[in-house]
């Protein structure tokens, strides 16, 4: 779950010049600061029960947060390939920059990163660095379920909920209890990715997976009044998750170390049922927008057809 972080000039340029060939056809698109509107924020709306972050076990605090992301993206080293559709990677990064100006953080730094990847995910390493698959913006079927996905990621690093659980795993599983320096951070990083590999996923599941939930479900009441303030029907979380459900079975198949350790770190999901009930009492504290109402923005459909295509 994340955005254009390192294009690099070569890149830059050899882009302007594939889309200078296109231009005729995409000059409207190629410049997605000018065409996307938002919606008309609920910035007066009272949200009273909307979760704050708090404190926790966290060994990643301030600097070393940043050490934590950096380490993860350096030991994941070639799979976190950023797309090279500007207009989509623009456009998502916009997207998530609003819905971080409403979230519960909005002082912290973000970068929203689309990836090449056609698997049915987003997600947050901590240090603001939300990353969304292009898989997920072929699934979402408009901007609310988009602006919810990512403001579910939001919550997930407002919460901490990544360097948190990396303190925990590395405390069961390596007994580390404290990182000084970059060079330590990735090293528990990969000694903790070793110890994985020595141990079932079964077996250490269960000692996660609860902890995991419950931050699913602070995730997805954050994502709620967040995509609620910047506009956005939190109706539209319900709609994805029945999507989510029929992706993640037909993903299930697929299996490697590395996905495998991020999903058990990251990417596991409560019942979606559960989370249905959640946001409907959620919902019980907000004057909610009628059930089927959807922003209308042209730059999702643009971005939509531009994706179909990757
Ligand atoms: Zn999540």
């Amino acid at each position: 779950m994340k955005i254009s972080r390192s294009i690099r000039p070569l890149f830059l340029a050899l882009l302007t010049l594939a889309l200078s060939t296109l231009a005729f056809a995409f000059r409207a698109q190629d410049s997605p600061r000018a065409e996307w509107i938002p919606p008309v924020p609920r910035e007066k709306a009272k949200t009273p029960f909307a979760p704050k972050p708090f404190g926790g076990d966290n060994i990643f605090k301030g600097e070393a947060e940043g050490w934590l992301a950096d380490a993860i993206v350096k030991v994941e080293a070639g799979t976190l390939k950023p797309v090279e559709d500007r207009f989509v990677a623009d456009y998502v990064a916009q997207l998530g920059k609003r819905l971080a100006a409403y979230s519960v953080a909005p002082s912290r730094q973000y970068q929203f990163v689309v990836l090449d990847d056609d698997a049915v995910n987003a997600m947050c390493i901590g240090g603001g660095r939300v990353y969304v698959n292009v898989g997920m913006l072929k699934a979402v079927e408009s901007e609310d379920e988009l602006a919810c996905i990512i403001a579910h990621e939001i919550g997930h690093d407002a919460f901490g909920h990544a360097p948190k659980t990396v303190t925990r795993q590395l405390f069961w599983m390596t007994g580390v209890r404290k990182v000084r320096t970059y060079e330590e951070v990735e090293s528990a990083l990969k000694n903790l990715l070793a110890a994985y590999e020595k141990n079932s996923f079964a077996a250490v599941g269960d000692n996660l997976l609860g902890f995991s939930r419950f931050n699913e479900l602070e995730a997805d009441r954050a994502a709620f009044y967040d995509a609620y303030k910047t506009g956005y029907n939190p109706n539209a979380m319900k709609t994805i998750f029945k999507r989510f459900e029929r992706e993640e079975k037909a993903e299930a198949g697929k299996d490697y170390a590395m996905s495998q350790f991020m999903t058990l770190l990251f990417g596991s999901h409560p019942p979606t049922p559960q989370r249905e009930t959640a946001l409907s009492w959620e919902s019980n504290f907000v004057k909610m927008p009628p059930k089927a109402e959807r922003h209308k923005s042209a730059a999702f459909d643009v971005m939509k057809s531009r994706v179909a295509k990757l």
